[in-house]
């Protein structure tokens, strides 16, 4: 990465901070980033870099400079709903998807007012220094979007019965080939529909992200036809033959969706609250990747998901905050907040990891995300506060980084064309 001797180049711009995070590297103390054409071309101990590129205007920054953050799942649509909170602590999750679905029926929110409250959401996840995103709508929403956030929108189905399924294929034969659409989940859409959209997904080179393993009940749903699921099925008028799913045998869910062909690289699966030693094997050995979502996790009491595990398998989950229905705040920070408290053994190095590298990796956007990096994007954070001002060392930075909630100051470097 370090050259010798100095360069002429075109560079525009070396960025000097105390504290320089790449992510794929050790973190720097009295590090730079050198950007050219809103691309980085050098990341490295300043003093290497200023004999490099002697010419190059400086800029001196406080506090600490890291990649953009990526939130890996959000349903920006359900922006104006609000924080959702179940009746009480003995709510079941359709208990809760019941009040959900209530209060939306009624509140009879209009198309505008929900794009207002969605574009509401891409400004404040902007300011809290994120990136990319993924978001998962039930509706295709136009967004009048002036950040500079990049979106990436996969259009939600559900087919819980062989009805629903059939009507959902039916619909998507007519849909623009060029529109990307994902499954919700195992518990709400039936095999043959799941199959469906996964083949779709792969015709187009487009990803297929779904909810798994976030409640106990899914399995309950899938391999006996019981659990909180089958009584929802049942109150709407959807349930028929589609659950349980003939032929589960002792792998469960993941081995069910396994011979479904349903996991690739291109598969994102979100929340894996309830997944064992051999369903993490079965997702990793297939290369597909893990979204945990620990705030909505704790908002709904479904649990804590099994990250240390997922780490000793090689794998190195996304972070997402699933949508402010069941969340108290929208915020990548106290993700990693809340995910320091409740794995106090896995360090922060890969927490951090996993709000940015994570990401960038499950939603095949390495080239311009994750890392502070050479040809990665020269759009990156900077983030100030005193709580960053007297830490000794990379340990201690990383620790508050990852355990503080939101910086005093999270502002973006961005490098003039
Ligand atoms: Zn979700």
């Amino acid at each position: 990465m370090i050259g010798q001797g100095a360069e002429s180049n075109t560079a525009c711009s070396i960025f000097r901070a105390p504290w320089v995070i790449p992510v794929c590297s050790p973190v720097l103390q009295d590090g730079a980033v050198v950007v050219a054409h809103n691309k980085i071309v050098a990341v490295g101990p300043y003093h290497e870099l200023s004999l490099r590129f002697p010419d190059l205007p400086l800029s001196s920054c406080q506090g600490v400079l890291l990649p953009a953050l990526v939130n890996a799942h959000i349903h920006l649509d359900l922006s104006i709903m609000g924080s959702v909170y179940p009746d009480s602590p003995a709510s079941t999750m359709c208990d809760w998807i019941s009040i959900l679905l209530k209060k939306r029926e009624k509140a009879h929110f209009s198309g505008e007012a929900m794009e207002d409250a969605a574009a509401k959401t891409v400004i404040d996840q902007y300011a809290s220094g994120v990136g990319l995103m993924l978001d998962i709508g039930n509706l295709p929403l136009q967004r009048r979007d002036t950040t500079g956030l990049e979106i990436i929108s996969l259009l939600e189905m559900l087919g819980p019965s062989q009805d629903a399924q059939q009507a959902v294929m039916n619909t998507l034969a007519d849909f623009p080939s060029d529109l990307p659409v994902t499954a919700h989940s195992p518990y709400s859409t039936g095999p043959d529909l799941i199959s469906f959209i996964k083949k779709r997904c792969r015709r187009q080179g487009t990803m297929f992200s779904f909810h798994l393993a976030e409640n106990r009940d899914e399995s309950l749903l899938l391999v006996e036809g019981g659990g909180c699921f089958a009584r929802f099925l049942k109150q709407r008028g959807a349930w028929d033959q589609t659950f349980p799913v003939q032929g589960i045998d002792s792998r469960g869910v993941v081995g069910y969706l396994d011979d479904l062909n349903l996991f690739d690289d291109k598969t994102l699966c979100v929340h894996c609250v309830h997944l064992n030693d051999d369903d993490i094997l079965a997702i990793a050995g297939a290369g597909a990747h893990i979204c945990l979502c620990p705030g909505s996790n704790r908002f709904l009491g479904v649990g804590t998901a099994p990250l240390e595990k997922m780490l000793a398998a090689g794998m190195l989950p996304a972070l997402g905050t699933d949508s402010i229905a069941s969340n108290t705040l929208l915020d990548l920070w106290q993700e990693m907040s809340l995910l320091s408290q409740e794995h106090p053994r896995v360090d922060s190095a890969s927490i951090l990891a996993m709000a940015t590298l994570g990401g960038a990796r499950a939603l095949h956007r390495e080239a311009d995300f994750g890392s502070l990096a050479p040809n990665r994007s020269g759009c990156f954070l900077h983030v100030q506060g005193r709580e960053y001002e007297k830490v000794e060392n990379a340990e201690q930075l990383l620790k508050r980084l990852t355990s503080c909630g939101r910086p005093e100051s999270v502002s973006w470097i961005k490098a003039e064309l």
